[in-house]
């Protein structure tokens, strides 16, 4: 349990290269976010979505953590245990900046979970095509393991959990439309708020900072606001 928590959502990875959704009016890299991100697109169209994932995950290769990325890494390494890293990507970026333990609300594009016997493993870039079967059970019924609109997210309670002891929220990068972060902020003593412009979901008044501009130029001054917190207590 830390008093720092970092959320983070598609917004942090846009300077890399990875588009948001909701910022291309619902498309994700051109797809009807629907069809792919929904219990009821999987259900209608399996290898649609699972290529839609698996061309996600081959383009994530070659994309490389920003300055924000850094920035939290280097966060959690100077605080430790007292700061928490939580995001809404399923891209690896926060880890390849070199974060430790961080928490993906929404799966990870590089692991395939077995729908017969649960098991996960990661399978870096490659595509679901290439992994015959589950090394656990032999299943062939392979899937990503991201969650869909329409299905539970069972990390959620963590973040719930998290949240009890947080003093200081940073959120990165979000809309608000899946999380409802203005509600987070207001559980916690201070919040920080970094997203490229107003969004319609998120009541920001109730933040302590607001950073409307790219997280690659909010980065220092949300670390600055950091390292106040853990010197004063206070941000
Ligand atoms: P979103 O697409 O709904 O909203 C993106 C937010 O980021 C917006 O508020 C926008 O103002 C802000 N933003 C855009 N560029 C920015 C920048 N350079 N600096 C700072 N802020 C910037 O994102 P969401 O709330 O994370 O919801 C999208 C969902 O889709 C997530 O749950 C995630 O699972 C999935 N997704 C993931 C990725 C990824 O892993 N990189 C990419 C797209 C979508
Ligand atoms: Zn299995």
């Amino acid at each position: 349990m830390s008093k720092v928590l970092i959320l983070t959502g598609a917004g942090l990875s846009a300077e890399s290269g990875i588009r948001t959704f909701r910022d291309s009016n619902g498309l994700w890299e051109e797809h009807d976010v629907m069809e792919v991100c929904s219990v009821e697109g999987w259900l209608r169209d399996r290898e649609k979505v699972l290529h839609f994932y698996d061309m996600r995950r081959k383009d994530s290769e070659h994309k490389d953590p920003n300055a924000a990325h850094f920035m939290i890494a280097e966060m959690g390494h100077k605080f430790g245990k007292e700061v928490s890293i939580i995001t809404q990507n399923v891209d690896d970026l926060l880890e390849k900046a070199g974060c430790e333990n961080v928490i993906h609300l929404h799966g990870k594009l590089r692991e395939l979970r077995c729908e017969m016997c649960g098991h996960l493993f990661d399978i870096g870039y490659r595509s679901i095509k290439d992994i015959p079967e589950c090394p656990s059970c032999k299943s062939q019924a392979l899937r990503h393991h991201i969650v869909m609109f329409g299905e539970p997210a069972p990390f959620y309670q963590k973040l719930y959990n998290e949240l009890t002891s947080t003093e200081l929220l940073v959120v990165i990068g979000t809309s608000g439309e899946v999380l409802p972060v203005d509600q987070f902020a207001s559980y916690t003593k201070y919040s920080i708020l970094n997203n490229l412009e107003h969004s319609m979901a998120i009541n920001h008044m109730i933040f302590t900072h607001t950073f409307y501009e790219k997280a690659t130029t909010a980065a220092p001054k949300i670390k600055k606001l950091i390292e106040k917190y853990f010197e004063t207590g206070k941000v």
